[in-house]
């Protein structure tokens, strides 16, 4: 246990898909590479749902939900050079990895091979203490996992950042999208609207694929050129083997075969979703066309700060609505029904 600490307010689910609540927690203090974060304000990530009602069956409890942390820098351990009291950070899904690993040394801690600690809902390296995320007004992260918000971004609008931006920047990074790919997006929430103004930034054609029309003007507004409903038979029909990449960020069990299908030859859809159901696929959905299903997690640190100062570059921020911590559950249910445009935020102030 930490010697000294720091008591913290948070709100915590004491059980699978109970209700968060006010539950105090100790901070640790700062160490020599450690970074203490007065935080500002967390993003709702469907993550946090999902684990909330232990749909992926690794649920601890009482669990913290947050990994989308916006904050300000209160004091920094004796080695820290990078940060000082002030500065304006962020924290993703990641506290630590075993730094030591091939993905880690390569700066894609995501993929550590060894141990990797998510900001909540898990454990630390030591293997005892329960990590806590952002439905809380402080954090203690060591330097390597703390990364600078351009000035240009309000700390509200770069907390889906933290998740969503990097979720989605990385496959779209990693798969080229740009000029002349034809990048379509499955699903108009908070990792898919990111995805869409990433990928236009990037100079790629994008198209969104949504069950309705409903959000149709504002996937234009977020630089889609095309747009596809699911649910209707003629634009459905219009997106067989169009696209080179399809980032698929759908959060419950959709029709895998029907998103192949739109791919091009030699194209890659690539999971970014994770519902907690299988997802069966055709074989013949893949072979012909020489296509490719892949998944992506997150990203490393210095993707994550790439990432940043992209977004800083070109503008590109998260649409929220913004909401007090006791609001935080209605949130939930309105995120189960995709009832937000396009992400929550929760003001930490209101928890202070
Ligand atoms: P979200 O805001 O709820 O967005 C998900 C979107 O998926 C919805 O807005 C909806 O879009 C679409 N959708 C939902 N159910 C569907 C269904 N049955 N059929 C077709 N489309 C459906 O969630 P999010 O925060 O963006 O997260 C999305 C998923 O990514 C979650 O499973 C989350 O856990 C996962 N995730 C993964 C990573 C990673 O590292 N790989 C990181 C973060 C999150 P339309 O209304 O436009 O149809
Ligand atoms: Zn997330």
């Amino acid at each position: 246990m930490v010697q000294t600490a720091i008591k913290t307010k948070a709100y915590a689910a004491a059980a699978p898909g109970e209700d968060l609540k006010p539950f105090e927690i100790q901070r640790r203090e700062p160490g020599p590479n450690d970074v203490l974060i007065d935080v500002k304000y967390c993003g709702i990530c469907h993550s946090d749902v999902h684990q909330v009602l232990a749909e992926w069956g690794n649920s601890i409890f009482p669990m913290v939900p947050g990994h989308e942390i916006a904050g300000v820098v209160e004091r920094v351990g004796s080695k820290v050079t990078k940060f000082k009291a002030g500065d304006r950070v962020g924290v993703g899904c990641l506290v630590d990895s075993c730094k030591e690993c091939g993905s880690c040394n390569e700066g894609l801690e995501q993929y550590c091979e060894k141990k990797l600690a998510l900001t909540y809902n898990d454990l630390e390296l030591d293997g005892v203490t329960p990590t806590y995320g952002g439905y809380s007004d402080k954090i203690t992260v060591l330097d390597r996992f703390v990364v600078k918000i351009p000035d240009n971004i309000p700390l509200d609008k770069a907390a889906p950042l933290l998740c969503a931006g990097i979720t989605t920047y990385s496959p779209l990074s990693h798969w080229n999208a740009g000029p002349g790919k034809s990048v379509a997006v499955v699903g108009l929430g908070g990792l898919g609207h990111m995805a869409v103004k990433i990928a236009n930034a990037m100079g790629a054609e994008v198209t969104v694929i949504s069950r309705s029309f409903n959000k149709k003007a504002d996937a234009e507004k977020m630089g889609a050129k095309n747009y596809v409903a699911s649910s209707d038979e003629a634009s459905l029909k219009g997106a067989r083997n169009r696209f080179d990449l399809i980032i698929n960020t759908v959060s419950s069990a959709a029709d895998m075969n029907t998103y192949m299908s739109m791919l091009k030859r030699d194209g890659t859809m690539v999971l970014v979703g994770a519902p907690a159901e299988d997802l069966p696929v055709n074989p013949f959905s893949i072979i012909p066309g020489r296509k490719a299903l892949a998944g992506s997690t997150i990203g490393g640190l210095p993707e994550t700060q790439e990432m940043l100062d992209f977004c800083g570059k070109h503008n590109i921020t998260a649409d929220i609505e913004v909401i007090t911590i006791d609001q935080v559950n209605e949130a939930y249910e309105r995120l189960l029904k995709s009832d937000i445009r396009y992400r929550f935020v929760i003001d930490i102030n209101s928890l202070k």
